[in-house]
């Protein structure tokens, strides 16, 4: 009877439909924020391209569809997008969307009101799929944005797009600016984006396409925390035109990091299966003797660089996990996962966020995207920052000289290698970059944990989700 139909509705937890680009980077936030949000009580899909469908679901132990399963209060769920996936190029890929992606996307938003539960908010991360938010409202569905860099790097997205700021001239190294609730800073911190020389346009293009529509979103969630960006989140509201309130939903990172909580690492994202023997081969190293080191997803060193990296790591005299993609393993030295084996072990991908929490691990040698630089303040490991491109060097420039938690390394020689991990573990100032990267991973911990900052922000946008579905 159409009685007993409505209390079930009523009483059926509010749905809420991740829509996530296939790009590690963007999955691991994006799962770690749909874990959160379960884990207060809400159903939540996660969905993405059927081409990184199955990777996703064996790697989270659930299959599409179907029920998914339970995370604390709620459940996870996945669905995977049939888009023809046109192949690995970005480029390709994001045109591809742009005409292949609405339709499935919103077939799929409706077969979840004809399957009982309706998605009451959408959660997208742009910029590379900017047309989800437009598909969501097209079906009358309010939508999230889950920004994945820091609140500095908003801001200077948003200076920058609405010509609010002129970044100095790249060849002038010593030129300087200042934007509010930020430090003075240089064309070297800038995201790589953004300036003349950057070859990677379309990626900017979508990057900046993005600020003209991100005020239609209902919330802007941020993977940061209040405590570690106060200045910049504070200065933001007095910029003209006004940017949308970002509300801090981070460290994203997983709770089994946090004492006193469950273990939530169960369903994972890896697009690349992690090495079984990580922790083993840690639990055999001396306490704070390893130097971890790790390009991320995406970066690719040439292979001059690999064989520097490689015989800059060995060269330290301390053990050495070091993850090199299948994709660059046959730039190593030949011979040379024999000649180290015992000190330094090769692994195509780690479980990073298990090695960074390990007692063995020294360092990070990390090419500082955000999600690597979160895991290692959260996980308090001083780092050798090796950016690459875009926000990766504004992330090194906070890691190194806000933060205080390590050294950058210029340049992959071997000599330079070996005296960056030397000064972040051993050197004159080690003890004070440990000291600094323990003191953020407190503050950082602090404001995932039940009652903390991001913890609360994330309380109020569930039950403001909660109340719109049931309104
Ligand atoms: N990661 C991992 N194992 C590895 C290397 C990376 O699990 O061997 C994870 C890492 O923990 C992080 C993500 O992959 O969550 C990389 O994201 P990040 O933003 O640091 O860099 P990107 O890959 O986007 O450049």
């Amino acid at each position: 009877p159409p009685a007993v139909a409505a209390s079930a509705a009523a009483s059926a937890p509010p749905h809420l439909l991740l829509i996530c680009f296939p790009g590690q980077g963007h999955v691991n936030p994006m799962l770690r924020l749909a874990k959160r949000v379960a884990a207060k009580g809400l159903l939540v899909t996660f969905s993405s391209l059927a081409s990184v469908g199955p990777k996703l679901a064996a790697a989270a132990g659930v299959s599409a569809g179907g029920d998914g399963v339970p995370v604390g209060r709620g459940r996870v769920r996945f669905e995977f997008l049939e888009d023809g996936d046109p192949g690995p190029d970005l480029d390709d890929l994001m045109r591809h969307l742009e005409t292949a992606g609405p339709p499935p996307f919103a077939a799929l938003l409706r077969r979840q009101a004809e399957e009982g539960r309706p998605v009451a908010c959408v959660v997208a991360n742009n910029p590379f799929m900017p047309w989800a938010s437009d598909v969501a409202a097209g079906e009358g569905i309010p939508t999230a944005v889950l920004w994945v860099q820091s609140c500095a790097v908003f801001s200077l997205y948003y200076h920058q797009v609405h010509g609010l700021v002129e970044f100095p001239h790249e060849d002038d190294p010593t030129a300087r600016f200042k934007l509010p609730g930020l430090p003075e800073m240089s064309a070297a911190d800038v995201p790589s984006f953004l300036l003349p020389s950057n070859p990677l346009k379309l990626h900017a293009d979508a990057i900046i396409r993005q600020f003209r529509t991100i005020g239609r979103a209902s919330w802007v969630l941020v993977n940061s925390f209040a405590e570690l960006e106060a200045d910049v989140v504070a200065a933001l509201p007095g910029v003209t035109p006004r940017p949308p309130e970002l509300i801090s939903v981070g460290p994203l990172v997983e709770l089994q990091q946090q004492e006193g909580q469950e273990e939530d690492d169960a369903v994972r994202g890896d697009l690349i299966k992690a090495a079984d023997d990580c922790v083993e081969w840690l639990d055999a190293q001396p306490p704070r003797s390893v130097v971890y080191a790790s390009m991320g997803s995406v970066v690719v060193l040439t292979p001059g660089e690999v064989a520097e990296m490689a015989h800059g790591l060995a060269s330290t005299g301390r053990p050495f996990l070091w993850v090199v993609r299948p994709d660059t393993q046959p730039h190593l030295p030949a011979g040379f996962v024999e000649s180290v084996s015992g000190r330094g072990a090769v692994v195509a991908w780690s479980p990073q966020e298990r090695v960074l929490a390990h007692p063995s691990t020294a360092c990070f040698l990390t090419h500082c995207g955000w999600n690597s630089t979160l895991e290692t303040v959260a996980a308090g490991v001083p780092v050798v920052a090796f950016p690459q491109w875009g926000d990766q060097c504004t992330d090194a420039r906070f890691l190194v000289e806000e933060l205080g938690m390590g050294v950058r390394l210029r340049g992959a020689r071997r000599e330079a290698v070996r005296e960056a991990v030397k000064a972040a573990v051993a050197g004159p100032r080690a003890g004070e970059m440990l000291a600094s990267a323990r003191r953020w991973s407190a503050a950082a911990r602090a404001a995932v944990a039940p009652g903390g900052s991001s913890d609360a922000h994330i309380q109020a946008f569930v039950d403001e989700v909660a109340r719109r579905a049931q309104g």
